[in-house]
């Protein structure tokens, strides 16, 4: 009996863990993004990364960009920085206003980790016995994967239904959730029907076009006075989130190839934007 109360808690505590909850990009999302900043670095912060990184990763950024996610069972303080949520219907963004969280604490958001995380990495010296007070390891894998979350548009939602968490779908013929259509389906989808269901072959596309066609804008979306701009993401994702997410979807809504096809634009340059600012930004941060 207790045996097998034991099991059942267990498979519960294991399928749980396997769930890919709405906690931002899915594992794919985060692994293009950093997988795209990796190539972009600087000797000097390529040199930081592969000594801050895990033994584990073998010098593999995109391996471990979705620790944060893992993680957040046992750090529980961590949840609310995986995202922030906004007034609904506003379409807007405020640091002060909107970076909390649901107990009103200040700073509490995935902007305010971006630049929380950016403060500690600035602490590095360049030594493996770094004196750092912070752990520093930890430090580059949530500043990597939160710098892919505030780009998926949902990561900046609406409160009341905790960036379209609540609001119920179908998906062609299956019933999905919009906030995991966005984290997920919509690259699975892309993936499977343009590249064999092979993500790096989707990598390789979206690198080429960061070569060619973005290759001036790209110039533009690394622009930032400071050593890291996360209030002009937060700002880009709630828009996004109003012109194309949350746009002409109802509950019970049926989004097929015409949501499909329009919004597959948004999520890949989302993505790359996302790639692109990890990788300035740590090269601002090791110079
Ligand atoms: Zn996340």
């Amino acid at each position: 009996m207790e045996l097998s109360k034991f099991h059942t808690l267990t498979l519960v505590g294991v399928l749980l863990f396997f769930i890919p909850f709405a906690y931002g990009w899915g594992i794919d999302g985060h692994l293009i993004v950093c997988k795209l900043a990796q190539q972009r670095l600087s000797n000097a912060a390529a040199n930081a990364v592969s000594q801050l990184l895990p033994e584990y990763a073998n010098n593999d950024l995109g391996s471990v960009c979705s620790w944060a996610d893992r993680v957040k069972f046992r750090y529980h303080w961590s949840s609310p920085l995986h995202y922030i949520d906004t007034p609904d219907n506003l379409c807007t963004y405020q640091y002060k206003r909107d970076c909390k969280d649901e107990d009103g604490i200040q700073d509490r958001c995935v902007a305010g980790a971006i630049n929380n995380y950016t403060t500690q990495l600035l602490t590095y010296s360049g030594n493996s016995d770094s004196s750092s007070q912070y752990n520093l390891t930890e430090a580059l894998l949530f500043l990597s994967h939160f710098m892919g979350d505030i780009h998926q548009p949902l990561h900046v939602g609406f409160t009341s239904d905790r960036g379209a968490n609540t609001i119920d779908v179908h998906w062609y013929r299956r019933k999905e959730v919009l906030h995991h259509v966005w984290d997920n389906t919509i690259i699975e989808t892309e993936e499977k029907r343009f590249y064999d269901s092979n993500v790096d072959e989707m990598i390789d596309a979206l690198q080429q076009n960061l070569t060619t066609v973005w290759s001036e804008q790209a110039k533009g979306w690394e622009a930032c006075s400071k050593t890291v701009c996360p209030d002009q993401y937060a700002s880009e994702g709630i828009k996004a989130a109003c012109d194309w997410a949350y746009k002409g979807v109802d509950e019970d809504s049926v989004l097929e190839d015409d949501y499909f096809l329009s919004r597959r634009a948004v999520v890949n340059l989302r993505l790359v934007q996302g790639g692109v600012r990890l990788a300035a930004t740590l090269n601002r941060i090791f110079g």
